[in-house]
């Protein structure tokens, strides 16, 4: 066991503040890294707060890390001390349902383990996530990392990258397809660059107008203001694929008119509440509305390589630690652009 420095919320209520934690010692097929930057999701603060209910306190949130190997058990075969390494939303799995054998851990049937907030089999208790010094992550569960891009702007992609690579993958979009990014926070930033890679044509639509000069520059083709209904109107069924990326509770059945024939919104923000969808909104075109959840490890590690082949980071606000819960009322507000780190030098 290893006395571990962290930032945790002691209750869905307290801002978060310093917190000392054990980690495990190193075992035959462990990978410690000392954490070198974190990225801040919005799901820290859903759960920091419990608004998806269950989180266990004290929370250490935090699942985009990014750091340097400081040891490996003596079965590790992909990493040694000194290389680069991540971790993002799992840290472990069965490994044995069809799910975990497809590489998608992400839907293990027997329950994927959340990097923080999940049962921990080691330790008997919860999971500890990156607002801390260090971490040990069986090696089946560490994506390797390149040199080639800034570390920094490499962390948010262990969840905003990857959540909204994969369903971008899956659904095939590319080269005649009309996409629109609804929300451009840490997720919609990264959708629209994908996107954009792929070839779509790309919309942002957002509460921000003050977005607009950024959304451009990000790769997209277009943007709308949803506050302003004339423009809404003017969308109407004009998409095959709408990339849902809100935090807040809002009107799906306004944004689901904006899709083309067969069009479909993918839901991947997860706002505390069910969402209400008017059923014409929905019959109308034959539209459909899905979800897709992070990725699994082989496409994370797949999506990492295309970043740094590609050249593709997120934009990046680079933060002390004890600014936190700061950090956390501007993502209230919107205002990101378009992700803080945690510098966990600061820490
Ligand atoms: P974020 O950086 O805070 O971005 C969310 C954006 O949504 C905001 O910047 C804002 O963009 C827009 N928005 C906020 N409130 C809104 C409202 N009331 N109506 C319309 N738009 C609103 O959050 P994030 O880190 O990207 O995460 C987004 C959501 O995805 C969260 O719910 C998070 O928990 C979830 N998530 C899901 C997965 C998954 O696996 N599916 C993975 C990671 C995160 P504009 O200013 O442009 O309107
Ligand atoms: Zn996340
Ligand atoms: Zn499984």
């Amino acid at each position: 066991m290893t006395n571990t420095k962290g930032f945790a919320a002691e209750s869905a209520t307290a801002p978060l503040g310093p917190f000392t934690f054990h980690r495990r010692t190193v075992g035959p097929r462990d990978v410690q890294f000392e954490i070198l930057y974190c990225g801040v999701c919005h799901s820290d603060l859903h759960q920091a707060r419990n608004e998806w209910k269950g989180s266990v306190y004290p929370i250490v949130p935090g699942h985009e890390i990014v750091g340097r190997v400081t040891a490996v058990g003596d079965q590790v075969t992909k990493f040694k001390a000194g290389d680069l390494a991540g971790v993002g939303c799992l840290v472990d799995s069965c490994r044995e349902c069809d799910n975990c054998k497809r590489g998608l851990e992400q839907f293990c049937w027997n329950g994927a383990i959340g990097t923080y907030n999940g049962k921990d089999k080691h330790t008997g208790g919860v999971t500890y996530g990156g607002y801390s010094k260090q971490i040990v992550v069986d090696e089946s569960f560490v994506l390797q990392v390149s040199d080639k891009l800034p570390l920094e702007t490499v962390a948010p992609l262990l969840c905003a990258g990857i959540t909204t690579y994969s369903p971008l993958k899956h659904w095939k979009v590319g080269k005649g397809h009309r996409v629109a990014v609804l929300g451009l926070g840490g997720l919609g930033h990264m959708a629209v660059k994908f996107a954009a890679a792929f070839g779509a044509e790309v919309t942002v639509l957002s509460t921000s107008s003050h977005k607009e000069k950024d959304a451009l520059q990000l790769g997209a083709h277009h943007f709308a203001l949803t506050k302003d209904p004339e423009q809404l109107k003017a969308l109407a069924n004009t998409f095959h694929f709408i990339i849902n990326t809100v935090s807040a509770p809002h009107d799906h059945s306004q944004y689901l008119k904006l899709l083309n024939t067969d069009g479909v919104m993918i839901c991947v923000g997860v706002p505390p509440t069910p969402m209400e969808i008017t059923g014409f909104s929905l019959l109308n075109n034959r539209r459909s509305i899905a979800g897709s959840s992070i990725g699994g490890l082989p496409e994370t590690q797949e999506m990492l390589d295309f970043c740094a082949e590609h050249q593709i980071t997120a934009e990046v606000e680079i933060i002390e630690m004890a600014y936190i819960n700061e950090a956390y009322e501007r993502m209230l507000k919107g205002d990101v652009k378009y992700r803080f780190v945690i510098d966990m030098a600061t820490l």
